[in-house]
This record gives structure tokens, C-alpha cells and sequence, in this order.
């Protein structure tokens, strides 16, 4: 039995997997899932210059990466493969001749140099520039000794001029008049079946009931659907997902915005899922004020009635929080695996350490979880754990209205605290110190700051004295001995 829903995602493999068509992806899955229906994977790589191997192995990783597993395309295949544009020449070429031959599509001989005078003329006379149709009625004869003398061609359609109106699944009603688009090429001049024909006729072809897809399609709809009915071939029913722009409202786009799933994103250290989550907002909106929604949530959750016609904003810091909150919620363990590549890609030395030694790792991991918002920021919030050296200017351990003598007196009343300890841990560090500070009359500021700076070389770390019931006795000793002497002798960094 035929499924209510089939969907698709039909990126071109020209360059890396680009966000706005992952989001395309997110809601064309989640579409398919809610109504049990199928989602397909089509790779259009009708632009042979353009498409590399690279870009289309990007775009099944990113796929697989954000867990949009595809149930007909590459590498599962189906029953309408392959699901590979260019492995599909055989099917155009006979959708092309009958087009040819019924008349709904002609050749054109025009040469660029003609094309580019007459779209000049057009503009000096403020006209719309569109194709005037100049080979429109060209006789078989004249065509057939155009071919033999060797001239180039395209295949143009003929859009006959009419209205075409349409009911979108997002925007409503939308009607086009068709008197304002020139013919359009279907088939290029180096033979090549062109998007607007091979889409179209893979989506039927593939029994594709519903077209979600970025509105920057929207004015091709028009001309997709007078193209299958000349092919007598059933349009899908469309949808067009608002555009995305930033929150100055300007347009998002390539030059200006991180639009790389692997590089901007995944190499970056933000989470599949908060991606998604973050992604999926672009445009739909749920019931109420709970934004947060795992990919099993969206979906029962999500439906297209819920989507909106207005641009959506993207907000980058929106994505931070939601990736701070989908770090907070990985295990320990997943998360110190998560971390690794790029703890191993900004520090190596440190990432050795952390694998020879997995528990402290993990515990460090564990007291950075909470502050963390993007994986790459593992190296820089970790680092103090594995220091050999801490680099720090001697001021830093002095709070403003102390000097340096009292804060040398005070880490040495923490020194011979800890010293008296036989084991660490948190709960009786913090006795003493509280005791040493209620005892020397001082504020904890004046004892907490040093310490935290002695042992990190940061003003910002996790809870002082659950670090260094991690760093353990002789680590910390030797640090705030080091502060100690930064403090006496003015040293700048040490160990
Ligand atoms: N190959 C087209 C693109 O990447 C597909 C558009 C569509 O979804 O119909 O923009």
C-alpha cells in the first residue's frame, strides 16, 4: 500500500551541508514521523561542475550526525532509485522528447551574447528581463537545420500566460501570473536535464506527496506545476518554511552567517540535539512556553499547522543556552568522550593526560558540565586541571583593599590547613577554612580568592574546595606554595 506521506529532502551536493537545508530536513523528518509516512534522501547533482563526492558524503554525515536517518535514498535505496540525479539521465531524456514533441517545449538557438542584449534592452526600457520567446515558433525545418549546421540549443518550456494559484500548506492561497515569466530553460545547453525539470519529475517519479522546502522556491512552484501537467504527471502539494533572518533582520546568508553544519556547528562543539531543537524553532512554534524538545518529543508534538508564514530569527545565543542545557543533560562519561577530539585538537598535552588518567578527567569534566556551552570550550575550562605550570600575573591573586603581605599570610594559614589534613575532601576542607577565617577575623573573600586563584590562575572556577579535593593534597600544596612565593618575590609565573 502506498503511504499517505512521502517526503523528501533533495539537497545538491555543491558544497558543504548548509543550515538552512538541514532545517528543511528537520521538518520534512518530522512530517514523515507523524504520520508514519516515508522520508527520502535524493541527491540533485544535476550540475556536474559543481557537485563533488566531498560535499555529498557531508551531507549523508550531517544527516546521520543529527539522527535524520532517511528510509529510501542513498546507501538503503528503495523502490524509485536511485535516488542519485545522476544516475536518472535515461528517465528525463523521455519525459524531455514528449515535451519536445507535444510542443509544450521548444529549442532555442539564442547565443548568451543575444540573450544579454535583449535583457539590456528590457532594463533601459524598465521592463521585467524574461525571455521574449524569440524561437518560439521556429518551423521543424528551421530547427532541424539549425541542429545539422551545428548551432548550440537549449530546451526551453513554454509557459503559456495564465494564472496559476495554488494552495500552500504554510503561506495560503498564492497566485502567480504567469505573463510575467519569460520561458524557462528545462534543458541546458551541454544537454543537461536542468532543477526545475528533474525535481519535478522525481518528485513524481518518487510518488512524493508533499514538497516542505525554503520559500526562496516559492516562485518556482508556479512553474513546476504547469511543467508536470504538459508531463501529465501529478504535482505534490507544496510548503514553503518562512525565511530565517537575523535578529538585525537582515537575510541570513553565507557570507555573513555560520551556515556549515560540519564546520560552523559540529566542529564547534554544539550538540545534535540542541541543534535540532534550536532549528526546528525556526518556524514552528509550540503550544506553549516550553521550548526545550528532544527529536522523540517533536515527533508527536510537531505538526504544520503550527508553522508560521513570518521570517524566523535566528539567535545565536538562543543556540548557546540550548547547548549548555543539552550538555548539562549527557552523562559524565558521554560527555568526557564528547570532549576529547577537542580537548586533543587545542591542547594534545593535556588530552594525553586526561586518557592516562580517565577518573580525574572525568571528575574535572564533571565540574566543568555546568558552565560548559560549546564542547570547544572544554580546553580552556579545563586546563588548570592539568597545568604544569600556571600562568598568572601576581595582582590577580589580591583582591582590591588587601595587599600582599595579608594574602601571603592567608594562603600560608590554608597551607598548614591542609597540611594537617591526612585526606581531602571538600566537607573538611571547608570546616577549616572557615574556622582559620573566623579565627584570623577576615573576610572570606580575602582567603577564597587567593586560594581559588592559586590553584586555577583563574578568577572564575568550579567550588574551590571540590577542586581541590580533585587535585588532591600535594598538587595544591605545591600551587599555593608557588602563589606564596609569586607574592613574596614579585615572580610573574610559576608552577
Ligand atoms: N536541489 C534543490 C535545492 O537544493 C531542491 C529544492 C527542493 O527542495 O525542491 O535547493
Amino acid at each position: 500500500m502506498e503511504e499517505l506521506v512521502r517526503v523528501r529532502i533533495a539537497p545538491s551536493p555543491t558544497g558543504k551541508f548548509h543550515f538552512g537545508v538541514a532545517r528543511v530536513a528537520i521538518f520534512n523528518y518530522l512530517f514523515a514521523k507523524k504520520f508514519g509516512g516515508k522520508f527520502i534522501l535524493r541527491i540533485e547533482d544535476t550540475d556536474r561542475e559543481r557537485s563533488t563526492i566531498e560535499s555529498e558524503t557531508d551531507i549523508i554525515e550531517c544527516l546521520k550526525w543529527l539522527g535524520l536517518d532517511w528510509d529510501e535514498g542513498p546507501m538503503v535505496d528503495g523502490p524509485y532509485g536511485p535516488y542519485r540525479q545522476s544516475e536518472r539521465g535515461e528517465i528525463y531524456r523521455e519525459y524531455i522528447d514528449s515535451l519536445v514533441q507535444s510542443g509544450a517545449a521548444y529549442y532555442c538557438f539564442c547565443s548568451p551574447e543575444e540573450l544579454a542584449k535583449e535583457r539590456e534592452e528590457q532594463e533601459k526600457k524598465k521592463l521585467m528581463p524574461r525571455y521574449s520567446g524569440k524561437c518560439r515558433d521556429l518551423t521543424k525545418e528551421q530547427v532541424q537545420k539549425n541542429i545539422a549546421d551545428g548551432k548550440k540549443y537549449v530546451i526551453r518550456f513554454r509557459i503559456p500566460e495564465e494564472k496559476v494559484v495554488f494552495t500552500d500548506l504554510i503561506k495560503g492561497v498564492v497566485e502567480f501570473d504567469m505573463s510575467n515569466f519569460g520561458d524557462f530553460v528545462i534543458v541546458g545547453s551541454d544537454n543537461n536535464p536542468l532543477f526545475l525539470l528533474t525535481n519535478s519529475i522525481d518528485d513524481a517519479f518518487m510518488k512524493i506527496t508533499h514538497v516542505l522546502r525554503g520559500d526562496d522556491h516559492l516562485s518556482n512552484t508556479p512553474k513546476q506545476i504547469l511543467l508536470m501537467q504538459a508531463m501529465n504527471l501529478l504535482p505534490p502539494e507544496y510548503g514553503h518554511l518562512p525565511t530565517i533572518l537575523n535578529t538585525d533582520k537582515t537575510k541570513m546568508s553565507k557570507r555573513n552567517n555560520p551556515v556549515s553544519i560540519t564546520d560552523d556547528y559540529k566542529n564547534n562543539g554544539y550538540l545534535p540535539e540542541a541543534l535540532i531543537n534550536f532549528m526546528v524553532l525556526l518556524g514552528w512554534h509550540p503550544t506553549d512556553d516550553n521550548e526545550l524538545f528532544s527529536l522523540d518529543d517533536l515527533e508527536t508534538d510537531f505538526s504544520l499547522d503550527r508553522v508560521s508564514k513570518s521570517p524566523a530569527i535566528f539567535d545565536i545565543k538562543k543556540l548557546e543556552f540550548m547547548n549548555g542545557h543539552y550538555i548539562r543533560k549527557r552523562s559524565l562519561g558521554d560527555l568526557a568522550e564528547l570532549c576529547l577530539p577537542f580537548l586533543e585538537k587545542s591542547n594534545p598535552e593535556h588530552a594525553k593526560l586526561a586518557k592516562a588518567n580517565a577518573n580525574y578527567y572525568l571528575q574535572a569534566i564533571g565540574m566543568i558540565q555546568d558552565r560548559m556551552r560549546r564542547l570547544d570550550q572544554v580546553a580552556s575550562l579545563i586546563h588548570f586541571f592539568f597545568d604544569e605550570m600556571l600562568d598568572y600575573s601576581t595582582d590577580l591573586l589580591i583582591p582590591s583593599k588587601s595587599n600582599k603581605e595579608d594574602i601571603a599570610r592567608n594562603l600560608m594559614m590554608v597551607r598548614s590547613a591542609i597540611e594537617r589534613m591526612d585526606v581531602i575532601t571538600r566537607e573538611a576542607l571547608e570546616i577549616a577554612l572557615m574556622k582559620v577565617i573566623r579565627e584570623m577575623n577576615i573576610s572570606n573573600g580575602e582567603l577564597l580568592w587567593p586560594l581559588r586563584v592559586a590553584v586555577t590562575g583563574e578568577k572564575f572556577s568550579p567550588n574551590v574546595f571540590e577542586l581541590i579535593e580533585a587535585m588532591g593534597k600535594e598538587r595544591s600544596l605545591k600551587r599555593i606554595t608557588a602563589a606564596i612565593e609569586k607574592l613574596e618575590s614579585g615572580n610573574e609565573s610559576t608552577g
